[in-house]
């Protein structure tokens, strides 16, 4: 029934708007709106907050139904998905009750905001800095590539809050958007995703009250850490869904396109190239979907996450670049789907992590005996 619902969701308020969104760089309000309303976004909060506490299996079939059907607007998944469980286990109970309830409804637009021009990969390198006044911190400094930057209202932004020391102190804080110094940024001119507002954002003397401080102070490198491991599975999901999407869009294009008086899909070389992808798609589905089961039960490792995202997303890449072939030169034309998927595919093997940094990540648990060795020689 979800699955359905979902379906028509896209059906109804979403296929037939993309090439205006598109062109406009970013979806409409009223859409998250209609998103909330039918319960679509966190989901899997508890329901005083708004949620539906369901599983986050829900959570998943809903981004891999978007990723079939290539659509890259709205940044929902990075909302429900991501800002939320930030919000629930390290916000105080005010925070939860003032943001989560408007979230689920679709009237609150959040983000996420790590990545500064100069450091991506290397968050410890952050330069936005948080100083101590009191009862407020003084923010300045400068995100950039920031999903739903252009329509958010609440940006979940890593600051130093002791820049300059030893400890320097990665914290997380909340900040509105209408906050007196905080700037928006044009759309960021992209090669994909042409309907996803995303922006630079700007920090000139932003006074935030310390009861925006979300955990402890000093705590946010580890709390990006833990939760990024929620965050590389989402990408996983969507590789795998948009996959899917690819091979089924390209079965019925070469079912019906002729060469040769026999469709495309009568060659052997057709029919091996979507057996390849289709047997890619189940084997990678068969261990995200138990990715999804272990996130469910807490148990998702850092390790697993960064396999998940790394492979999911350079089967997805591959997948991709092979059904657009078979769609011969109506492959690179904008309107038909298999385009647009293929733009907007390749920065999965960027965001939330670089795909070089998923296989640091995996090594440092295959060698993590070595480098405690290392570790413990050296001093
Ligand atoms: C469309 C889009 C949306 C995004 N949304 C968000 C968002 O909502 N919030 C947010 O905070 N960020 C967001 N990002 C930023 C994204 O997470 C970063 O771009 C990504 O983490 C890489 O950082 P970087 O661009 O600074 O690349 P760099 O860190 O400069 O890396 C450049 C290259 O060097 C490689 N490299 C770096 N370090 C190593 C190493 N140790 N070993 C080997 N190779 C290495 C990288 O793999 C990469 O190939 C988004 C980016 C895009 C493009």
């Amino acid at each position: 029934m979800m699955r359905k619902m979902i379906q028509d969701f896209i059906k109804h308020d979403i296929i037939d708007y993309m090439d205006a969104w598109e062109q406009k760089g970013m979806v409409p309000r009223d859409l998250w709106k209609r998103a909330g309303a039918l319960g679509l976004l966190c989901m899997d909060m508890p329901v005083i907050y708004g949620g539906s506490a369901l599983d986050f299996s829900f959570n998943a079939l809903f981004i891999e139904e978007l990723a079939k059907e290539g659509i890259s607007g709205p940044g929902f998944s990075l909302h429900s998905d991501i800002v939320a469980p930030y919000l629930l286990k390290y916000g105080s109970e005010a925070q939860k009750q003032q943001y989560l309830p408007l979230m689920a409804a679709g009237e609150l637009i959040t983000a996420i905001c790590m990545t500064e021009p100069d450091c991506g990969s290397d968050l410890r390198a952050i330069k936005t800095t948080a100083v101590d006044k009191g009862d407020h911190y003084l923010v300045n400094g400068q995100k950039t590539f920031i999903t739903n930057g252009h329509l958010c209202d609440l940006c979940v932004v890593a600051v130093k809050t002791h820049p300059g020391t030893e400890r320097e102190g990665v914290s997380l804080l909340l900040i509105n958007s209408d906050s007196e110094g905080f700037e928006k940024g044009p759309l960021l001119n992209k090669i994909g995703l042409k309907a996803q507002d995303t922006c630079e954002l700007f920090f000139d003397h932003v006074k935030v009250p310390k009861d925006n401080l979300l955990g402890e102070e000093g705590s946010g490198f580890k709390i990006m850490m833990r939760e990024l491991a929620r965050e590389r599975l989402t990408v996983a999901l969507n590789a795998v869904g948009g996959a899917e999407g690819a091979i089924e869009k390209t079965l019925a294009y070469t079912s019906t396109r002729t060469a040769f008086k026999q469709p495309i899909a009568g060659f052997q070389n057709t029919q091996f190239k979507l057996a390849e992808c289709a047997a890619q798609l189940q084997v990678h589905q068969t261990f995200i979907d138990r990715c999804t089961r272990l996130l469910s039960d807490n148990k998702l490792s850092a390790e697993s996450a960064s396999m998940a995202k790394y492979s999911a997303t350079e089967m997805h890449s591959k997948v991709v670049d092979e059904c657009l072939q078979l769609f011969g030169g109506y492959g690179y034309i904008w309107d038909y789907p298999i385009a647009r998927m293929y733009a907007n595919n390749r920065v999965a093997r960027i965001y939330a992590g670089t795909n070089e940094i998923m296989k640091l990540l995996i090594a440092r648990g295959l060698f993590k005996d070595l480098f405690l060795h290392m570790k413990t020689s050296k001093n």
